[in-house]
């Protein structure tokens, strides 16, 4: 999957970036996180393709839900993150880009 380096959602643009491990506060390991503040998207450099592309849409889903006040549940964001990414998987001539790993 070729990432974009920066998405618009609204009027908000995030920067989007992988990064070598990510962490919660807690240390818990995690797939990415979102920053609406500073407008970032970052993805964890240590996953495997197929979850960061899932992971990728799950952020975008959150981007939507801050802009749009959807009031998506975490697990609505999980759902809709990889029916998206199985749909771009499933559907490769639709956007090639999404569907072939680096
Ligand atoms: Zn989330």
């Amino acid at each position: 999957m070729q990432l974009p380096e920066r998405i618009r959602v609204g009027p908000y643009e995030y920067k989007v970036s992988v990064q070598p491990n990510i962490h919660d506060r807690d240390g818990n390991r995690e797939y990415g996180n979102i920053n609406y503040l500073d407008g970032q998207i970052a993805l964890n450099g240590t996953v495997d393709e197929s979850r960061a592309v899932a992971t990728f849409w799950h952020e975008v889903f959150h981007a939507l839900d801050h802009c749009y006040s959807v009031k998506l549940s975490e697990q609505q964001t999980d759902q809709l993150g990889n029916a998206l990414a199985s749909f771009f998987l499933d559907n490769p001539e639709l956007a090639p880009a999404w569907s072939q790993p680096n």
